[in-house]
This record gives structure tokens, sequence and C-alpha cells, in this order.
């Protein structure tokens, strides 16, 4: 099983669970409807991977996100994560009416930071940005998010159990695109204008 990392200690998420169209603009660039309730949809523990691939046959496309980490039923860290996407995979099964998994829950499409220690009061004021070799290409906080992580955690666990150790992945801005070989990123979590999170990937 693979893990990820918090404070001192590994983690193994039995699941990550996602949320799609969180951000009105992200919705509106990828030509969705802004979704009366959340979009929910699951990465199993294999998709975890410290590395960042551009994806073969098909190409990576990333979507920078706040990410939190769930104990005893609670958003107890934050960490920053790339929900890698075969977007156009997607586009055809969403056409369709089908599953996303050939498109979202790949081997390697669930890339972290580590993860560090958020309190509840926080929450509301953390923030992500997104670097690709030193230019800023996506940023956004929980201001922009249709729905916030504490009412996401309810809405979850309306019908789904979170394990201690479970990832919720709360969206992206917008500002998407394929993930290209070599390019440097960088991934930064501010609270205010605090970064508490910073970590970075060379595409592979
Ligand atoms: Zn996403």
């Amino acid at each position: 099983m693979h893990k990820i990392i918090f404070g001192n200690t590994q983690v193994t998420p039995s699941k990550i669970v996602c949320i799609g169209r969180n951000y009105v603009d992200h919705a509106k660039e990828l030509g969705n409807d802004i979704p009366s309730e959340p979009v929910i949809f699951i990465k199993p523990n294999s998709s975890i991977s410290k590395r960042l691939s551009i994806g073969s046959k098909e190409p990576n496309h990333y979507e920078a996100e706040i990410c939190f980490l769930v104990q005893k039923g609670q958003l107890v860290a934050v960490g920053f994560g790339l929900d890698l996407t075969k977007r156009a995979t997607q586009t055809r099964l969403k056409e369709a009416c089908l599953p996303w998994e050939r498109a979202k829950a790949f081997d390697g499409a669930a890339v972290f930071s580590k993860f560090v220690a958020v309190k509840k009061e926080q929450i509301n004021r953390l923030s992500l940005e997104l670097l690709i070799n030193g230019e800023r290409r996506q940023a956004g906080g929980v201001d922009l998010m249709l729905f916030k992580p504490l009412v996401i955690l309810d809405e979850i666990t309306q019908f789904l159990s979170l394990e201690d150790g479970d990832i919720i992945m709360t969206g992206t801005p917008k500002g998407v695109g394929e993930v290209e070989f070599g390019a440097n990123f960088t991934g930064k979590i501010m609270i205010d204008d605090e970064v508490v999170v910073e970590d970075s990937w060379i595409a592979e």
C-alpha cells in the first residue's frame, strides 16, 4: 500500500475522495454546469505516487488541489495535491455518461506533498498556488469554492465512511493543462499569506 507523510509519520490512505467542479471558473473552462451538490469520485490507494508522470499513450493533465487528511472523522492536516487526469478519456466518458476511473484512478494519478497539521478555524483561510517553471499557473482558495471543506466532509460522510488516513481533494481552480516532460512543478499551500506547505516535482 502507498503512503503519504504527515509530520514525522507515514500514513496509509485507504482511498482518496475527490470533488469535481468546485470552483466556478474551472467548471466553466471545461464547459461543465455548476453543480447543485458536490460532484464526488474516488481514487484508490494504488493511484498514489511520489513521481509526477507525463503519462504514457495519453498525456496526463494537472489539477492542483487543496487536500485534507482525515483522522477520527476530522480534517486534521492539509497538503498540496495533483489530481492527474486523462482529459481526452474523461471527456469521452463524460459524454457517454460513463464512470471516470480510466481517466482519474490510474496508477500515478494522485501526487501529494507532505501534510501539515491544520486547525479547524484556519480551514476557510487556506489557498493554493501552482508554479510551473517558475510561472504561476493556478491559484485559488477556499473563498472561491462552491462547497467549503467542512460542508464537503459532511456531504461525503452522509453515504461513505472515512477511515483514518483517508484524503479529501477539494477540486481545482482554473488554469489546468498538460504535464510536459521536464517541467518543474512547485505547489504551495498558504494560510492567509503564510506558506505552510511547499513541494516540487520534475515531470518525467
Ligand atoms: Zn480534480
